[in-house]
């Protein structure tokens, strides 16, 4: 089976295996272990912020953050396509208390300093206010496209401006940093907190990092507890966390990997290949005369798996549990599986 699905079904290496049996742990709601610990101080320091917090998803993570900024009632300018908005089952009004403000990012997913300033709302006797910004990059649903740092200074700024402060979904934020070539940090540098899956692209069994500022950490911290997030003998899972952390140079191979996998779909009939920037690579299928799933089922029968995106698209995406190899074999058996 080679398994297109999501960068999500990467599974531990050896060396993950031996990093979490080796790990010496202790009790984390006590702070004492040491190696949760290192993994903090580790993921703070990568992505440039004073602080980090360990947590079991990076929905959890998305959800304390825009606690933690934010009072109750007050609005979320979240892009309209984004994961925190589509996908956290309405988190954002029922762990936060907020009203979203969606906005329309755009084919690229991300809000321009212009809409920010007309869809901002002062607070006063009648108006809830503006208490956060949300950002997402790598923007899954718009086929892991990497958005510029300009794109996000300017609609950072905007939002600093006025005092609302910015979250970054970075599920896959170093996938963004090597397709722009920049060090993340000139990413997470434009915002106030930044979420990221070591369980995505980075191959981690579990979890994702919360970072920011220590005074927002330390507050992130009782809001995990707050949501059922505290957790003992954690080193177990953090210990291939940190392993994970050294996987980001990999990445690139991803992203080959998905520009062959759309240099060889693009050739198939019916196919309306979307190239990536990424390990994401969209396909239009409604030329191919066939409902998504249909073509997903065809590819399952041809030990292909792919996911359904929307009403005429589906998704593959690439990650660490695929080689070149895999691709190249996959690229056929997509073709036979799509002709009459
Ligand atoms: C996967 C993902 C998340 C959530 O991560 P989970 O660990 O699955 O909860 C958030 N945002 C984006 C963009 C994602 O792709």
């Amino acid at each position: 089976m080679i398994d297109l699905r999501s960068d999500t079904v990467t599974k531990p290496d050896e060396a993950m295996r031996e990093a979490s049996r080796d790990a010496e742990v202790g009790d984390d709601v006590y702070g004492e272990d040491p190696t949760v610990n290192a993994l903090e101080r580790r993921a703070a320091e990568a992505v440039g912020t004073e602080a980090a917090l360990f947590v079991p998803t990076g929905t959890m993570g998305n959800q304390i953050a825009a606690h933690v900024h934010t009072e109750p009632g007050q609005e979320a300018l979240v892009e309209r396509e984004s994961h925190v908005y589509k996908y956290e089952l309405g988190g954002l009004a029922r762990h936060a208390g907020l009203q979203v403000r969606p906005l329309d990012g755009g084919a690229r997913g991300v809000p321009t300093p212009e809409q920010v300033e007309s869809e901002y709302v002062e607070e006063d006797l009648h108006r809830p206010g503006t208490g956060l910004l949300c950002l997402e990059n790598t923007h899954n649903a718009k086929g892991g496209v990497a958005i510029a740092l300009e794109a996000i200074e300017a609609v950072a700024e905007a939002a600093r401006e006025r005092d609302v402060p910015v979250h970054l979904d970075g599920a896959r934020v170093f996938n963004a940093a090597v397709a722009l070539d920049v060090p993340v940090t000139e990413i997470t540098r434009h915002v106030n907190s930044v979420m990221f899956c070591l369980s995505k692209g980075l191959g981690a069994p579990v979890g994702s990092m919360l970072a920011g500022g220590e005074a927002f950490v330390e507050r992130a911290r009782r809001a995990r507890k707050l949501f059922g997030g505290g957790m003992r003998q954690v080193g177990i899972v953090a210990a291939p966390g940190l392993r994970a952390l050294e996987n980001v140079d990999d990445l690139e191979t991803d992203h080959e990997n998905a520009r062959v996998l759309a240099d060889g779909l693009a050739g198939v009939d019916g196919f309306d290949v979307q190239e990536p920037e990424t390990n994401i690579v969209l396909v239009g299928v409604s030329a191919s005369g066939l409902e998504p799933d249909a073509v997903l089922e065809r590819l399952r029968e041809r030990n292909v798996l792919a996911t359904p995106f929307g009403p005429t698209t589906i998704r593959f995406c690439t990650h660490r549990n695929v080689s070149r190899d895999d691709i190249e074999r996959a690229i056929p058996r997509v073709e036979a599986a799509t002709s009459p």
